[in-house]
């Protein structure tokens, strides 16, 4: 049974839960109410759901699947949990790791199976009748889990259980399933007493409504946008392949939507000012007004997120988020980001002033003109051109570099296979390990459209276990949003995309290769935030080193490796923009603990969103021309996604991934077979087997160091974090 994972999946609601405060568990609580459910047997029948899936791999047969099957498939799921949980609870023996822990982690297979499905579909293939279901079902799951996290004959159990755990002879993986899901109850709230539960559950409830609401309003008001160009010296500084991508024969017109690939690739290449910052206010004003106004939504789910860590013995959200993250706390997590910030908001002003010096007077550099000037200084400076380096990172060739790494470091093999994916682009591999044993299976989804969600994410339609000899292996996913090249052309990519591809191909593997018994911690479950983000970002370490591009960067057309000479400026040019992109990506962390820190008294008080994010930024120092890389209206990793007081995570990440890949550049050899192996076996295989501290050390040998974090952004190391 692994709720949170699979709600925090999309939706992130409620990894929330307690301290441990009030001790109720023997009492006859008044359980919090579930809801009254019936399915009969009629709505049942032809439900792909019901069946055995005799798919090749298991895959969910998506042709078959409709809209109308996963609400009475959901509920046929949750009456067999109920029904599942009702037998652990009445069992006369008394409880034992097998008929108490192992039965709860078995818990609500086919309800997961279809919980799975429907985020995953929902993630890419949005329209208004998933749209409308999932504001019945997230709910309608909430109120289910709840009623399990905090029912107190189970609690009763789980501690029986727990308090023997030293006398149980467990094994290492028996013990931390133990040791986690006692964890779980704890934090979901399971020792409150009654009356906190209740309001606990009543607060989660309305949490679940508020995220989707936000998610969809996300959805809705990014879609409402288009730029339409219609008048060709409106397209200047377009490149053929961009403009040949956003042209509408229909329409006959250029039309730019706000998808981040295309956003960027508009802001970086157009010559026309006003039109940038048409685009820029477009994107940042996103869900800020009107009927997709996420701003109430915002403040709402910061107050009960506040109030429900009131309840639990926290002073905010964010002390009861970091608790189980490496950080341990908000203030050690904001001491380490305004370590970075200095540097890199001087580095951003140093910026700054390059371009107003390119513009001489003729006007002020503005927010807009960044993109766009940071690449004419770029090009300047470093005599380096996107349209120059793009050809030489065809998605192809870049997917086969990234399944070449893993070949090289693991042993890992990739074979395409025909699978029906849930969209005609999906492309999917059949993944084996170096005996040749199959690890899982491996999907990819790599463009934009209307339907799915923005940014890039790994997920599972799977997750691995092995329990009792049944080893059942992942269905992974890999999603991006590349603009979808014309007709019969090459998708071309950023160099940045390269980076995001290789991403989240770490937290593929990550998933993929995972040698652990149960879900709930295998693979990406279970790890903390702050610790996830390392198998993802140490692999975007391999793809400017020069054995790897003569591997994977081949120009599209002529096949030749990228000349050294270019990847020579690319390393020169690499820590270029560093400042802007520091500044961006901790502003919005900033923001992010910020709206988590609040008391619940201090949130209660908040009546305007855009005042307390200005309130915030102005305190940090955040200058004018650069916006948080996310603002709270469309913040969807805090306010619908898993991230919330955790967007530092991937900063924090990034101390172990530059430390970790600096094991590589000493060892002289980004192969190494040695290291390889420890990152294999203590990271990738792992899970969240132990505290993720100490699955660090088992692979490096030594705790982490800051500097090579320093050093790879191109920032001086001084005592002070100040630009030395
Ligand atoms: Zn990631």
């Amino acid at each position: 049974m692994k709720l949170s994972s699979l709600l925090c999946l999309f939706l992130a609601t409620f990894t929330l839960a307690a301290c441990g405060g009030g001790d109720s568990g023997d009492e006859a609580d008044p359980q919090p109410a579930s809801d009254e459910i019936t399915v009969t047997d009629a709505e049942l029948v032809g439900n792909p759901f019901m069946q055995e899936w005799d798919t090749p791999y298991g895959v969910p047969p998506f042709a078959s699947i409709e809209n109308g099957h996963y609400m009475p498939a959901i509920k046929k799921g949750i009456l067999e949990l109920r029904a599942e949980i009702d037998a652990i609870v009445s069992n006369p023996d008394a409880p034992t790791f097998e008929n108490t822990i192992l039965a709860v982690e078995l818990a609500g297979e086919d309800l997961t199976r279809v919980s799975r499905t429907f985020g995953n579909i929902t993630g890419t293939e949005l329209d208004d009748e998933l749209r409308a279901l999932q504001t019945e079902i997230y709910p309608m799951l909430t109120r289910e889990y709840d009623a399990i996290n905090l029912n107190a004959e189970l609690w009763a159990r789980i501690r029986a259980v727990y308090e023997q755990k030293d006398s149980l002879g467990l094994d290492e993986q028996d013990a931390r399933l133990l040791e986690l899901q006692h964890r779980d109850f704890v934090r979901s709230g399971a020792a409150l007493s009654p009356e906190v539960k209740q309001q606990v559950a009543d607060i989660n409830e309305q949490l679940s409504s508020l995220t989707t609401s936000f998610g969809q309003n996300l959805l809705g008001s990014t879609k409402a946008f288009k730029l339409e160009i219609t008048d060709e010296a409106q397209t200047a500084g377009l490149s053929d392949s961009f403009k040949a991508s956003v042209w509408s024969e229909e329409k006959g017109a250029w039309i730019i939507g706000l998808n981040r690939s295309a956003y960027e690739t508009f802001m970086t290449q157009s010559e026309v000012r006003e039109l940038r910052e048409t685009m820029f206010n477009a994107y940042r004003l996103r869900a800020s007004e009107g009927e997709y106004d996420n701003g109430l939504n915002a403040i709402r789910i910061a107050q009960l997120r506040a109030k429900r860590a009131e309840l639990m013995g926290y002073q905010s959200h964010a002390h009861y988020q970091l608790e189980t993250r490496m950080a341990k706390t908000p203030q050690a997590a904001e001491d380490f980001l305004l370590r970075v910030w200095r540097p890199g908001l001087e580095r951003a002003k140093e910026e700054r002033a390059d371009m107003q010096a390119m513009i001489g007077d003729e006007f002020t550099f503005a927010g807009h003109d960044w993109w766009h000037y940071a690449e004419k200084v770029r090009k300047a400076r470093y005599d380096l051109d996107e349209n120059e380096t793009k050809p030489y990172f065809d998605l192809e060739s870049v997917r086969n570099g990234a399944f070449e790494m893993a070949h090289r470091l693991f042993g890992l093999t990739f074979e395409p296979v025909d699978i029906k994916g849930w969209n005609p682009v999906v492309t999917s591999y059949d993944v084996k390990d170096a005996d040749g044993n199959h690890l899982g299976l491996f999907m990819t989804d790599m463009y934009a459209r209307d339907s799915k969600r923005g940014g890039a994410w790994m997920s599972s339609y799977r997750i691995a276990s092995n329990v009792g000899g049944d080893s059942v292996r992942p269905i992974i996913t890999n999603n991006l949003n590349l603009s979808t090249p014309p007709e019969g052309e090459p998708t071309l990519m950023r160099f940045s995309e390269v980076e995001t591809l290789f991403h989240e191909f770490g937290h593929g593997l990550h998933g993929l290769m995972t040698q652990i018994n149960y879900s709930s911690f295998a693979g990406t479950s279970g790890s903390p935030r702050d610790y996830t983000e390392f198998p993802a970002q140490i692999l975007e370490h391999w793809t400017a080193e020069p054995e790897m591009l003569a591997i994977y960067a081949r120009h599209y057309a002529s096949g030749d490796v990228i000349p050294e000479e270019l990847v020579e400026r690319m390393r020169v040019a690499a820590n270029f923009n560093q400042g802007f992109a520091t500044t961006e990506y901790i502003a919005a962390s900033l923001l992010d603990l910020r709206w988590h820190m609040l008391s619940s008294e201090e949130a209660a008080a908040i009546t305007d969103a855009r005042a307390f994010e200005q309130q915030v930024l102005d305190g940090y120092g955040l200058i004018d021309e650069i916006e948080p890389r996310y603002r709270s209206q469309y913040f969807s990793h805090i306010f619908a996604g898993g991230y919330s007081a955790g967007y530092y995570a991937y900063l924090w990440s990034e101390i172990l991934d530059a430390d970790g890949f600096a094991a590589f550049k000493q060892a002289e050899n980004i192969w190494d077979p040695e290291l390889a192996g420890r990152l294999k076996k203590w990271i990738y295989e792992s899970g969240g087997l132990r505290e993720a501290d100490e699955l660090y050390r088992d692979f490096r040998g030594q705790d982490p160091s800051i500097e090579p974090l320093l050093e790879g952004r191109g920032f001086a190391i001084g005592d002070s974090g100040e630009e030395t």
